[in-house]
């Protein structure tokens, strides 16, 4: 594939477009997962590719909550491999977090090249794989309801980037609680979750890394405070003012 030459005004977007469409070839993502990348790409632009204040604050919220957990889990979908793959196995050797590969349009070779990839970033163990029985998850049918006993199944705390409405409404029915990164404040995932970050994966992922980091030595009435005092409707309504411009105040209609 062409050079994208450092020096273009798109470069930061034009380089996850690439490793996108990689891991398209390579096989590890679904046609829709690109799909999916591009209604994220178009949220994105609307938010001025930054992080937004309601989504650090989502951010700190939902380190509190990973920390609180007796069981976290990280599910990992073909867009969050292809993106940030280191970032979350650093997220779950700084939290705790056990990591699940979780697919939309599940096939066993697909499963096979992320868990690979997956072990090339790092991590030790990686649960959701081939080898294992699986479980179904309440409320799903065929392959999507999938979850590994030891992860989703008892999971207590699930952060999902990039989950489908469906899956995501399953698993707060099953009453887990639901941590998502989503570009998108309007979608079914980011409106039924319990803490919803909207921001891209690419820039959440080290800041609730740092945020685990600095919250890992407080003590838990704190935390359970945070947790407490979070709003995630409130908190996506502010992020819906942000996409509509009150942030970018050089924007006028
Ligand atoms: P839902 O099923 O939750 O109603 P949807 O059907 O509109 O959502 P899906 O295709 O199921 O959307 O999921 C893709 C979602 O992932 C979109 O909301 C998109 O904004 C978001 N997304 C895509 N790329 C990224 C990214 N890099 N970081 C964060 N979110 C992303
Ligand atoms: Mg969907």
């Amino acid at each position: 594939m062409q050079e994208i030459p450092k020096n273009h005004p798109r470069y930061q977007s034009l380089i996850l477009r690439k490793k996108i469409s990689e891991a398209h070839k390579a096989g590890v993502l679904a046609e829709s997962g690109m799909i999916a990348h591009g209604r994220g790409e178009a949220f994105d632009y609307l938010l001025g590719e930054k992080t937004i204040p309601p989504a650090k604050r989502a951010i700190e919220v939902a380190a509190a909550q990973i920390l609180l957990a007796q069981n976290p889990v990280i599910s990992v979908n073909g867009n969050t491999a292809a993106l940030s793959a280191r970032e979350v196995i650093e997220l779950s050797n700084k939290s705790g977090a056990k990591v699940e590969i979780n697919l939309f349009y599940r096939t066993p070779e697909r499963v096979d090249k992320i868990r690979r990839m997956l072990h090339n970033s790092g991590a030790r163990k990686v649960l959701g794989t081939n080898d294992e029985d699986h479980l179904h998850l309440k409320g799903m049918e065929g392959p999507r309801s999938f979850v590994s006993a030891e992860g989703i199944y008892s999971a207590d705390v699930v952060l999902v980037p990039l989950e489908d409405g469906d899956r995501a409404q399953a698993l707060i029915a099953n009453n887990k609680v639901v941590i998502t990164i989503d570009l998108n404040p309007l979608s079914r995932t980011a409106r039924s979750s319990s803490i919803t970050i909207v921001d891209n994966l690419v820039r959440a992922l080290p800041l609730l890394i740092q945020e685990v980091e600095k919250l890992k030595g407080e003590e838990q009435y704190k935390l359970e405070e945070m947790v407490r005092n979070f709003n995630n409707q409130v908190n996506l309504n502010d992020s819906l003012k942000a996409i509509l411009g009150s942030y970018h105040a050089d924007v006028k209609p």
